[in-house]
């Protein structure tokens, strides 16, 4: 029989291996893509993230990292929060630009339902319309830090 100590220390090791290799994914929520296109070049050979342990996935049920940009339609809102709920913990969300943050230059839209944080708890914001990449990347790796237990 497992004692708790020992969970905790299997615990401790897994989230230690997750905060040096974790998966992410993207949802676009309903922006103009500019964000998204500005997260795709960090993917790119040129910024290299996997040099940081940083992994592109499709699959909320391998992710660690969800990266949201846009100002979550109401169309997208229940999909946004069904991912969410699939991805396993522990994990955190970054919002990429101001979109997720005020809705943007789509607030006062009929079929925004966002701000992000009203339908999914953010961890990390990371600012600019839209962010460079840089510091997407650096988002991500405070992201990473959230997901070992430590502050970066
Ligand atoms: S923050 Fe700017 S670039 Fe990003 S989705 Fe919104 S409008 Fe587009």
């Amino acid at each position: 029989m497992t004692s708790g100590k020992s969970l905790g220390l299997k615990q401790k090791f897994i989230n230690h291996c997750r905060k040096k290799s974790v998966w992410v994914l993207p949802f676009n929520s309903g922006g103009c893509n500019g964000c998204a296109i500005e997260l795709l070049t960090c993917v790119s050979p040129r910024s290299d993230v996997e040099r940081f342990g940083i992994l592109v996935k499709g699959s909320p049920r391998h992710a660690d990292v969800l990266v949201v940009d846009g100002p979550v339609t109401t169309k997208l809102k229940d999909r946004l929060l069904r991912i969410y709920q699939q991805m396993p913990e522990p994990k955190a969300v970054v919002a990429l630009g101001s979109c997720p943050a005020s809705k943007g230059i789509f607030d006062g839209c009929y079929d925004v339902a966002g701000p992000l944080d009203k339908i999914i708890p953010v961890d990390v914001w990371v600012p600019g319309c839209p962010p460079r990449p840089e510091a997407i990347i650096h988002g991500i790796i405070k992201a990473m830090g959230k997901i070992g237990g430590l502050e970066r």
